[in-house]
């Protein structure tokens, strides 16, 4: 376990279209423990592996407040429903925030570290945050969906980085 260092923007790594997942093996699994105490030591619920410089499909989500931790390897969104505009921010993109339109539904397939693949719905803050970590494996960035960038001092709520 070890926390490594974000690539913020701008950086290619951040751009390019992560590889599918293949071997679900122990570099996998180094990987994905090294990507949680990253996210956790950013204060971030959420982090992709482009992220920490690795442009494969892994992400994780973490909303903390005793739920499981997400994590995704290959993950697809089968299904989205509904929309909301929120404050959002990135890992990425230190002291950026702004509202960005999501949907406030998805249902997502993908796998776990073992390679068994699950089923996942979720909604509002979670279902954000896990379609940006997906739009990351795509080399998506949420400057590109920002509708408004939003000053700190006018954000009510803490906003979550992701
Ligand atoms: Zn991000």
């Amino acid at each position: 376990m070890a926390v490594r260092s974000i690539i913020t923007h701008p950086n290619d790594v951040l751009l390019k279209k992560c590889e599918e997942v293949t071997k679900f093996d122990n570099k996998l699994a180094k990987l994905l423990d090294d990507m949680y105490d990253t996210m956790v030591a950013s204060d971030g619920i959420g982090i992709a592996a482009p992220q920490v410089g690795e442009t494969i499909q892994a992400a994780i989500v973490d909303l903390g407040e005793g739920q499981d931790i997400i994590e995704m390897i290959n993950p697809e969104i089968v299904e989205v429903g509904g929309s909301e505009i929120e404050v959002e921010g990135c890992l990425s993109f230190p002291d950026i925030y702004g509202e960005v339109e999501r949907p406030f539904f998805v249902k997502v397939e993908a796998q776990d570290r073992t390679g068994a693949l699950y089923e996942l719905q979720a909604e509002d803050y979670e279902a954000r945050a896990i379609l940006h970590e997906i739009d990351h494996l795509h080399g998506v960035l949420f400057t590109t969906k920002v509708v408004r960038y939003v000053e700190l001092d006018e954000i009510e709520n803490e906003v979550e980085e992701v």
